[in-house]
């Protein structure tokens, strides 16, 4: 079997009828990255050891016909905000160069317990912020699809590696479409699941009420395997939920498909849309049709607030998250500090990028007293709104809809360099995601299909469905029925 083959469930079965060892299979990609890695730029670290130690242990359970889970020996790809124990975990940024985890996120000891392989740490915009990974202090990712442009961010590392063959899958953090967008533009699938879903312990917080670590996958189903992996209540993080999820999540019926009806909201169907991300939505909505699932035209009101809001929110809560980057318990210290305020100063200026500093101040700005009131506050009391326009649009007793379809972003994949001297421009490729966020709710990007015999390569473009809370069952459902199609 070809790398470029591989997907979770193709690993699972091939593992089992014994075509191969999780271990020449781990063996393999870490070759396979050594060479392909050079021009993607994907990992910041590799575990090569430790991964294979992983794989072993994996092989000698089924040699011992033990029963092993989905995900055993499974080689993935972990976002560098993500901790795993004694490994780097630089979220991008200089200011943790050196910083080795402490101990394990959640989610990577939910994934050790079940066997999966940990190949290494990917690359990301400085502590999650961008869209291209164009802030990351060590590298740009590169796009599998033309090395010209950027894979999207700030989960872009994770998105190239899974777009290049180099894991099998992947695990990113979404925080205003983190996961979604780099998917998009890379030709993966990418779910940020339900506000709670999953745990955030051990990811490095950018700003908590909106973060979400989710996977990023081959498939649909894919995606589902590693989400219900992940997921569930922990008494590490408040915010995470007891929630049940039944077996449709991974075995979804199409009767059940059929039954659905999806809202296209008007205000995300709005000039300076992308030509080809028209066409490409268009096509999609068309193939749902062919399934037998209905459409109807919904509208989200407060919509054109999003992105200000968000622009509030956000830096407000980096702003107190990175404070703790100080110099003195983590990283780098910054050199020939005379008092306290001298250290703080010298190791936040050396340390930070340029993006990550804008934020910082902005959200030092909007939290400030006598500025609070007019841009926090306000902003929450707009979060409400639009989380409110979801609530409605999915309001059964007002003929709500079970599923909403979007683009998951403006334009495919930009070339590098062309947004960095305009953060507004950046900014703009989140338009589509963040509403999400802010709404704490599921949502997940899936390629659209592109005909085997496009005689040029044309560039990813992925479409978004959003859930209902805890319903990611429904959008990678509809997911799963529409990956079948031809
Ligand atoms: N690109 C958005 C930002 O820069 C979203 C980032 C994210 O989801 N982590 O804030």
């Amino acid at each position: 079997m070809h790398l470029h083959d591989l997907t979770i469930k193709k690993f699972h079965d091939g593992l089992l009828k014994k075509e191969f060892s999780a271990f020449d299979v781990a063996k393999g990609l870490f070759d396979f990255i050594e060479d392909k890695d050079k021009e993607i730029g994907a990992y910041l670290s590799l575990a090569k050891d430790t991964a294979l130690k992983q794989a072993e242990k994996v092989d000698i359970a089924v040699a011992k016909q033990e029963p092993v889970d989905a995900l055993a020996g499974v080689p993935l790809a972990i976002k560098d905000a993500i901790l795993i124990e004694g490994q780097p975990a630089t979220a991008g940024s200089k200011i943790l160069e050196n910083y080795r985890a402490a101990y394990d996120a959640t989610v990577i000891s939910k994934l050790k317990s079940v066997g999966a392989v940990f190949l290494g740490k990917t690359n990301l915009d400085e502590f999650a912020m961008g869209s291209s990974t164009e802030n990351s202090a060590f590298k740009v990712t590169k796009n599998p699809h033309d090395l010209t442009r950027v894979p999207g961010g700030s989960s872009g590392g994770s998105a190239a590696a899974v777009a290049a063959h180099m894991a099998v899958a992947a695990l990113g953090s979404d925080t205003g479409g983190s996961i979604r967008q780099p998917a998009s533009l890379c030709g993966v699938v990418g779910l940020k699941t339900t506000y709670g879903a999953v745990s955030r312990h051990g990811l490095i917080a950018m700003a908590s009420s909106l973060d979400q670590i989710g996977p990023i996958a081959k498939t649909v189903d894919d995606a589902a395997l590693l989400f219900k992996a992940i997921a569930g209540k922990d008494q590490f993080d408040s915010t995470s939920v007891d929630a049940k999820y039944g077996p449709e999540l991974t075995e979804p019926k199409l009767e059940d498909i059929k039954k659905m009806t999806i809202g296209v909201p008007s205000e995300y169907f709005v000039e300076g849309l992308d030509p080809a991300v028209s066409k490409a939505m268009e096509e999609a909505m068309a193939a749902l049709k062919s399934l037998g699932i209905k459409f109807k035209e919904i509208s989200l009101p407060h919509t054109k607030y999003a992105l200000s809001c968000y622009y509030i929110i956000m830096p407000a809560e980096v702003s107190s998250n990175l404070a703790r980057f100080d110099g003195i318990r983590y990283g780098v210290r910054g050199e020939g500090h005379g008092n306290l305020l001298d250290l703080y100063k010298k190791s936040k200026s050396h340390g930070f990028g340029a993006e990550t500093k804008r934020r910082i101040i902005l959200g030092t700005y909007v939290l400030s007293s006598g500025y609070y009131d007019a841009y926090y506050a306000k902003a929450q009391k707009v979060r409400r709104l639009i989380k409110n326009d979801f609530d409605e649009a999915f309001n059964p007793k007002n003929g709500g809809v079970d599923v909403i379809f979007t683009p998951v972003a403006p334009t495919p994949a930009f070339k590098i360099g062309e947004k960095t001297d305009d953060p507004l421009a950046m900014y703009l490729s989140d338009i589509f995601t963040l509403p999400v966020n802010l709404a704490g709710l599921p949502a997940v990007s899936i390629p659209v299909k592109q005909a085997s015999n496009a005689q040029s390569r044309v560039l990813p473009v992925g479409f978004q469905l959003i859930g209902k809370p805890w319903r990611e069952a429904d959008i990678l459902g509809i997911g799963h029925y529409y990956e079948q199609l031809h």
